[in-house]
């Protein structure tokens, strides 16, 4: 095998716009490590992605303090019986449910979340997750009637786009409200912070460097963390679960349960939960299986794009060491 390998496998449902979720593997030292970044991200942006695969091929994560972690099950913006389906088969306790699609209207994400509470019973956990697609006044209405047909959210992860919209919102909602793409997306993650816009920050190993760079941002950022995944193979998530592993406190479910929406995997031992939970994993536990390998590796041409965008990073990084510059490593 080359130090570089691309591999395609279908989704069992449409999420986020794709059928199909493509992503690289990179060999370092101790094995191999995820770096699958979307089609469409810039090669600045992808740069931190290369970094966190960097980190876990050369077996470089911290010691966990804790040998599994409880995950939440992901519901697509779907029908409600899929949606019923997919919480009943999904055993975890805690549920993420996609609203705010575009094409779709609140009378949908109503008739998703109250089948999942009935999938879910009384007892389980559901928090919605809008990806920035409503305005303040939407979302404020929204949360009101997501939050009654939940029977109580735990929380809303991003109803609005900007921080500031996202500070108006929390301040005119009693749901609380948990910050993702104003975090990973931004170009300062702390903003989050300082106009008191989020109760829960949501943070995801490759956009935001790997699991020592969010490790410093929790720190930094003061906040309760849920950790969540990018849509990765096992050896993506097996690096969330090692941030998830090693945060002093986990007091929510995370984000990490996603293999679940793939076909296909490249390792035999796949990260998928029980009983609500994951099994923390080591680096170097996580063995890439060749003829998995073989069945889902990408056309020639996916493979040539990818090593085209691989060195588009490496001169970026040149660049910007030429330019007296650091790339920064804890997006400070
Ligand atoms: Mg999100």
């Amino acid at each position: 095998m080359s130090d570089l390998v691309v591999w395609q496998t279908p989704l069992h449902t449409r999420f986020r716009g794709l059928n199909v979720r493509e992503g690289a593997l990179i060999r370092g030292e101790r094995g191999w490590g995820e770096w699958s970044p979307f089609r469409e991200y810039g090669t600045a942006e992808v740069e931190p992605w290369l970094r966190c695969a960097e980190e876990a091929a050369a077996g470089d994560w911290p010691e966990p303090i804790r040998s599994e972690v409880p995950v939440n099950v992901t519901v697509p913006a779907t029908d409600p019986q899929r949606a019923h389906a997919i919480v009943a088969q999904g055993g975890c306790r805690t549920a993420k449910v996609k609203v705010a699609e575009r094409g779709q209207t609140l009378a949908d994400d109503i008739a998703r979340i109250e089948a999942v509470r009935d999938a879910l019973g009384a007892g389980g956990l559901i928090r919605v997750d809008a990806n920035g697609g409503w305005d303040v006044d939407q979302a404020v209405t929204a949360i009101a009637a997501l939050d009654r047909a939940a029977g109580g959210l735990e929380y809303v992860e991003q109803p609005t786009k900007s921080v500031e919209e996202l500070a108006e919102t929390r301040r005119r909602v009693e749901v609380p409200i948990a910050a993702d793409e104003s975090i990973r997306r931004a170009e300062d993650p702390y903003r989050v912070r300082d106009l008191e816009a989020a109760d829960i920050a949501v943070l995801k190993v490759q956009p935001l460097g790997g699991v020592r760079a969010c490790l410093r941002i929790a720190e930094e950022i003061g906040l309760p963390v849920v950790v969540s995944s990018a849509l990765e193979t096992t050896l993506g998530l097996a690096a969330g679960v090692a941030l998830a592993a090693a945060l002093p406190e986990l007091p929510h479910a995370c984000g990490l349960a996603t293999g679940q929406l793939l076909v296909d995997d490249l390792v035999r031992d796949r990260l998928l939960p029980r009983d609500g939970m994951l099994p923390v994993r080591r680096a170097d536990e996580l063995l890439v299986d060749r003829e998995l390998l073989a069945e889902v590796t990408a056309p020639l041409e996916r493979q040539h794009w990818w090593a085209t965008r691989l060195a588009e990073v490496y001169a970026f990084r040149d660049a910007v060491a030429a330019s007296g510059g650091g790339v920064r490593d804890d997006r400070r």
